[in-house]
């Protein structure tokens, strides 16, 4: 799957989102800002990427962004 068809530019979305760290701590974060994320277990931080996976959908119950920024 090609994984290059997008470049997220962070602006202080909310965020809900389930973390798994290399030291083997799972934790769960809910919030704002969350460009950087530190570890509760070993206090790595970690930069959230400018990639997301993206996967083809089919059907129409979604509310898909159709159009360009201004
Ligand atoms: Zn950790």
């Amino acid at each position: 799957m090609k994984t290059e068809n997008n470049f997220i530019q962070w602006k202080g979305t909310d965020l809900c989102m389930d973390f798994h760290c290399e030291c083997g701590t799972h934790n769960h974060y809910d919030g704002f800002f969350a460009y950087y994320v530190k570890c509760s277990g070993c206090g790595q931080v970690y930069k959230m990427d400018t990639k997301v996976k993206m996967e083809k959908v089919y059907g129409n119950n979604f509310n898909p962004l159709e159009n360009e920024c201004e």
